[in-house]
């Protein structure tokens, strides 16, 4: 695969959430962390992936069986079941399948394709002060791709928003810092031992290509996701504010409360949904951490 392909694994048109106005989302996939509450399981894999919704599956059906030469499908049980070691990722199982019960996460599309695909929207992003965000996964897994769509959008003056987890490094960011009109930058909590508890890797990258990126004076919103007795505590909210403040540029924090919109995906791509029971912090609390940033002198907007 060249510089000019990527693997991506959704489109969503019309977001309102991802940005200033009316934008079109890019899901790249592959991401290095494995936060245990993401909302995008689908999204961590850098690969393609074959997943089935046994709920979508119909009784009488075995048309997916009978048309995988590499005689990966069996059924048991009226579900479907994938020799994954056999599988090797056709999609004609999928292309045949009639509901939709089985599908493949993830294809391999190039610059122009892509971006040919983003003009279609321009009219809206015209309208709405709005255009495009990379998001994922971590879109800076694909640092190349990632930087020639950057590009492209600059030279086609497309608003061009980054979501990233910040863990990559500095010279990935360093190489698309002049392409991006804003960072939207998860921080998700700021003890390091139980940042790898919950994520799976320290958090001293992320901090320190913060500071990078504060230092280089991009615009930056923080993005926080609220995951009750987690994150939510009096201590992280202190560390957090402390830290953010003494970058020097940070004017704007989203506050994003957890919700359960992701855990079926686990079960359809056969991957556990693991850590601890997983609660959103109660209104009360989201309000008061609200309150603390703003004291902090931060402009607070709880959702993105
Ligand atoms: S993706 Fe292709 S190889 Fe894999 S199960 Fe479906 S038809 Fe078989
Ligand atoms: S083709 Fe689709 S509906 Fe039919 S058995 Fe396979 S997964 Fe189920």
């Amino acid at each position: 695969m060249g510089i000019k392909d990527g693997i991506i694994f959704d489109i969503k048109k019309y977001a309102i959430h991802d940005g200033p106005g009316i934008r079109t989302t890019v899901f790249l996939k592959g991401c290095p962390l494995q936060c245990f509450w993401c909302h995008n399981p689908e999204g961590i894999n850098p690969d393609p992936e074959l997943i089935y919704q046994s709920n979508r599956c119909l009784e009488d059906c075995s048309d997916c069986i009978s048309v995988c030469q590499n005689e990966a499908l069996s059924k048991q049980n009226n579900s479907i079941f994938i020799n994954r070691k056999k599988c090797a990722l056709s999609g004609k199982c999928a292309d045949i399948c009639p509901t939709e019960a089985l599908r493949i996460i993830g294809r391999k599309i190039s610059v122009l394709e892509l971006i040919l695909e983003i003009e279609k929207d321009r009219i809206f992003f015209d309208q709405s002060k709005g255009g495009v965000t990379f998001s994922g996964g971590e879109p800076l897994m694909q640092p190349k791709f990632l930087s020639a769509l950057l590009e492209e959008c600059q030279n086609r003056n497309i608003h061009t928003v980054v979501d990233t987890c910040g863990y990559t490094p500095f010279r990935n960011l360093a190489e698309i810092k002049d392409k991006v009109d804003l960072f939207l930058y998860d921080l998700k909590i700021m003890d390091e031992k139980k940042h790898k508890d919950i994520t799976g890797t320290s958090n001293r990258v992320i901090l320190e290509n913060l500071k990078n990126l504060s230092k280089l004076k991009k615009k930056i919103i923080i993005r926080i996701p609220l995951i009750a007795n987690l994150n939510d505590t009096e201590k992280n909210i202190r560390q957090t504010a402390e830290f953010l403040k003494s970058l020097g540029n940070i004017k704007d924090i989203n506050l994003l409360p957890y919700h359960k919109i992701g855990t079926g995906k686990y079960k359809n791509l056969k991957r556990k949904a693991y850590g601890p029971e997983i609660k959103t912090p109660l209104d009360e609390k989201i309000n008061k951490i609200k309150i603390k940033f703003t004291n902090y002198g931060f402009n607070v907007k709880i959702g993105g």
